[in-house]
């Protein structure tokens, strides 16, 4: 008989490591290398930024993610938070609108061996219906509302967490969680700044 063990959710200190581990000035512009240990979003060209890797651990650990879960990523940008997902053993689905960006990040990725992450080019807020449900979803640009087909591609019990607010005023993080019977919880948390979700030109 092989003894059956419930697989552990990554906790705080985890996340922490996993970011520790990460090559964060591979994923900066040459000449922000110096910064890229700092604590604080730098720019990475197209009018986008990395992400402020404490913002990115907040997140990570607000998604209760299990080593092997799926995990979509709506805006890729330099790559980093789907790093910091991949070093935790998790399977990421990461779309970007800037095709540049999407090129750049997978070319990145690949280059540093994080095989589990899975980069296209395409208007995230239809998100990526060919591989859900996933267990939890997390999107990295500010978006005026929560995009309906994200939380269509979440599986019960999962959770997304998303930036809400208009490009010029207040934005905050929220947590959605979709029960077991299908009901969307939410609830807002702490104020912050990311660069805004555009569209895709219709
Ligand atoms: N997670 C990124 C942060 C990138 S900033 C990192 O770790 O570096 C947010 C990114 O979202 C930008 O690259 C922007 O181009 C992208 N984005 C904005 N709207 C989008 C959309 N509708 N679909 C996909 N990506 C989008």
């Amino acid at each position: 008989m092989t003894l059956f063990l419930r697989p552990q959710r990554i906790d705080k200190d985890q996340v922490l490591a996993a970011m520790r581990r990460v090559q964060r000035h591979r994923f900066v512009p040459s000449d922000c290398v110096h910064l890229a240990y700092e604590d604080q979003p730098l720019p990475i060209g197209y009018g986008q930024t990395i992400s402020q890797p404490t913002i990115v651990g907040i997140m990570t650990e607000l998604l209760n993610l299990y080593p092997g879960d799926r995990v979509l990523e709506i805006g890729t940008g330099s790559g980093y938070q789907a790093a910091v997902l991949a070093e935790l053993d998790i399977q990421v689905y990461s779309v970007e609108i800037v095709p540049e960006l999407a090129v750049s990040a997978a070319k990145t990725l690949l280059t540093l061996g994080y095989t589990g992450v899975h980069v296209r080019h395409a208007d995230g807020y239809l998100g990526w219906p060919e591989h859900a449900p996933y267990d939890a979803i997390i999107v990295t640009a500010a978006a005026p509302a929560l995009p309906p087909p994200l939380v269509n591609q979440l599986r019960a019990g999962g959770r997304l967490v998303i930036p809400i607010g208009p490009p010029d005023g207040r934005q905050y993080l929220w947590l959605f969680k979709r029960s077991a019977s299908g009901d969307i919880r939410s609830r807002r948390l702490g104020e912050v700044a990311f660069v805004p979700f555009t569209r895709a030109e219709e």
